[in-house]
């Protein structure tokens, strides 16, 4: 590995709102736990919540696709013949500096067939981490106040196509209603000048999504999501020596761009802020 040392931290934070219904699993648990068959991830107080790792994983897929980095002969087995990702030994690939680049003894299976050796003095640390995303305290009052068929969520019945037979199934789909509105939180880590240009990439990958869908059933139309008064800020070396990392009283350096579309417009001056 590189030798790396770091020069600061980027903290995100916004809201995430719901535009469609919202259904982010929760693996099927079983028909007797609230008589539905796609529940909705919660929390120990029964809130739903957005996992971090479900955000990631979608940010990262659809990076991949943007950058051309999707292909099979780009990509490594990380569960075999079921989950890949891209993995590459370019330097300054944007994706594997975004999401890291791990090595093993033996080199990757590639769903191209091939092998992917990632070599030592490629391996990369991640540079982004993202939090699970909690509902807001405001949509937690709003939507008790809906009296939803379950605690914060609704319950919707679809007919489920089989592909083969063509047979309707009807399911009882678990669904957060549109318009909740759920905290986020990312932290970014700067160790190169190129990490500070492949900021701008995290931004895209938000916009990106806002024209994608989060968790299942997005060709139905739920999961559709907007990223809403985005806060970035920059924690120096020397803040963290001087305690100076409250983002309450902190200013952000995004200023009045508070969306992913108007960071990605005018980040080349949001860049300059981070020094
Ligand atoms: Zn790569």
């Amino acid at each position: 590995m590189v030798e790396i040392s770091l020069e600061g931290k980027i903290v995100i934070t916004g809201n995430i709102r719901t535009e469609t219904g919202l259904s982010i699993g929760g693996a099927t648990v079983g028909l007797d736990i609230g008589g539905v068959d796609n529940p909705v991830i919660k929390n120990a107080e029964g809130k739903p919540y957005i996992p971090g790792s479900s955000l990631k994983g979608k940010m990262r897929s659809l990076l991949e696709k943007a950058n051309g980095l999707a292909t099979d002969d780009k990509r490594i087995w990380v569960v075999p013949n079921e989950i890949s990702i891209h993995m590459c030994n370019e330097p300054e690939c944007v994706v594997c500096n975004i999401f890291g680049r791990t090595t093993r003894k033996e080199p990757y299976s590639s769903p191209g067939g091939g092998a992917i050796k990632i070599e030592k003095e490629n391996v990369t640390p991640t540079r982004l981490i993202v939090r699970d995303a909690v509902l807001s305290e405001d949509s937690v009052k709003k939507l008790r106040g809906l009296k939803t068929d379950l605690e914060f969520t609704e319950v919707k019945w679809e007919n489920v196509i089989d592909r083969i037979t063509s047979a309707a199934t009807p399911r009882q789909m678990e669904r957060v209603p549109e318009g909740a509105e759920f905290k986020f939180g990312m932290i970014y880590n700067v160790f190169t000048e190129s990490d500070k240009s492949n900021l701008r990439e995290v931004f895209k990958a938000l916009e990106l999504l806002e024209h994608d869908y989060l968790g299942g059933s997005g060709s139905r139309g739920y999961g559709k999501v907007k990223f809403e008064d985005v806060n970035v800020y920059w924690n120096s070396k020397a803040d963290y020596e001087n305690g100076d990392v409250d983002t309450e009283t902190k200013t952000s350096i995004n200023g009045e761009y508070k969306t992913p579309a108007s960071i990605v417009k005018n980040f080349e001056a949001i860049k300059e802020k981070i020094k």
